[in-house]
């Protein structure tokens, strides 16, 4: 141990405590896209002692330019990231524990992935996940670090439940479906996912090793185009927040579903978490580049690849092309946006 972890031991931060302390870690990485593969690599090379990875996708070749873990030949091989990720972390660290899971994050499954678990980092790339990261992780009285990157802007905050605000008390509300960019319609560099990634490592580091004084408390944010840092404190929470202040977990309910498979029609129906409104024009705008998109005022229609996506007014989708919700949810993430 002493060898391979030398230098960290010797920062004053870490020390020969605190590396024993990342030894017996458990982390869950929800999600292992761009930033959670940047975790990933990150952790297991500090030696968390045991990572769990979740994710739904398959490696693509357009993942590449980002999402440094991955290689040509796991594109070609179409491996699901989950695996792709643990195949070089076990080589890059043979003394720690990757445990692979290829599954859709969603209310039925998220309190099991938790459960054995000391922290969550959040690596996915759409609200809906993280509201329910946040309700489970209140519920059962686990930290969380939140981060997203899109374009060029970042933004990262970590969750000590009733010790700190969370990201329901920050912000009520996701976004509206299909009202915010995703990095498949507006793009992303990663120079952002480094520095968003190397703050929630940081965090995820302090956290493991008792050092709750050193944590930022606050909601940073950063442009590296715009050559914009921002740092707003987050503060306490708040009593009248739904989940840490009333204790209710809406999306951990059987309700808050919202995909249903539509039998013998390869298709799956997405609805989105609430009400909202679409502007067709706008979306129709971010998705023209990536493939054939028509419009009228009742429903928008964009095919990529073999999928063909139908979108209503009110955001809800019927995703053809496959019977599993898994994909459909990722298509939805990635093209409408949640
Ligand atoms: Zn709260």
């Amino acid at each position: 141990m002493d060898e391979r972890y030398s230098r960290q031991i010797l920062f004053s931060g870490i020390g020969e405590q605190g590396q024993h302390r990342l030894l017996a870690a458990r982390v869950l990485i929800v999600g292992c896209v761009a930033l959670g593969s940047a975790h990933a690599e990150a952790l297991a090379r500090a030696g968390v002692g045991h990572l769990r990875i979740v994710d739904r996708d398959f490696v693509e070749p357009s993942n590449l330019q980002r999402q440094t873990m991955f290689t040509e030949s796991d594109a070609a091989k179409r491996l699901p990231k989950a695996v792709a990720a643990a195949n070089h972390l076990r080589e890059i660290n043979s003394e720690i524990e990757v445990e692979p899971h290829i599954l859709d994050v969603n209310h039925s499954t998220i309190e099991r992935l938790l459960e054995t678990c000391d922290l969550v980092i959040d690596g996915t790339d759409n609200f809906a996940t993280r509201y329910l990261i946040n309700d489970a992780c209140v519920k059962h009285n686990k930290a969380w670090i939140y981060g997203a990157a899109v374009g060029s802007y970042g933004v990262t905050m970590t969750i000590r439940p009733h010790q700190s605000a969370c990201l329901r008390c920050i912000f009520e509300e996701a976004p509206p479906a299909a009202s915010a960019p995703t990095c498949d319609t507006s793009g992303v560099i990663m120079p952002i996912i480094n520095i968003v990634s190397a703050v929630q490592v940081s965090e995820t580091l302090k956290l493991i090793t008792g050092q709750h004084e050193a944590l930022h408390k606050s909601l940073m944010q950063f442009d590296v185009w715009r050559n914009e840092w921002r740092r707003i404190g987050t503060g306490a929470p708040r009593e009248d927040c739904p989940t840490c202040g009333l204790g209710l977990y809406e999306t951990l309910s059987s309700a808050a579903e919202g995909a249903a498979v539509l039998c013998g029609r390869d298709a799956v129906q997405i609805s989105p978490s609430q009400p909202t409104r679409i502007n067709f024009s706008t979306l129709a705008e971010r998705l023209r580049r990536l493939g054939e998109v028509k419009f009228n005022e009742y429903l928008l229609r964009f095919k990529t690849g073999n999928f063909e996506l139908t979108v209503f007014q009110d955001a809800r989708s019927i995703i053809r092309g496959t019977d599993e919700i898994a994909i459909a949810r990722s298509l939805y993430a990635k093209y409408i946006g949640t």
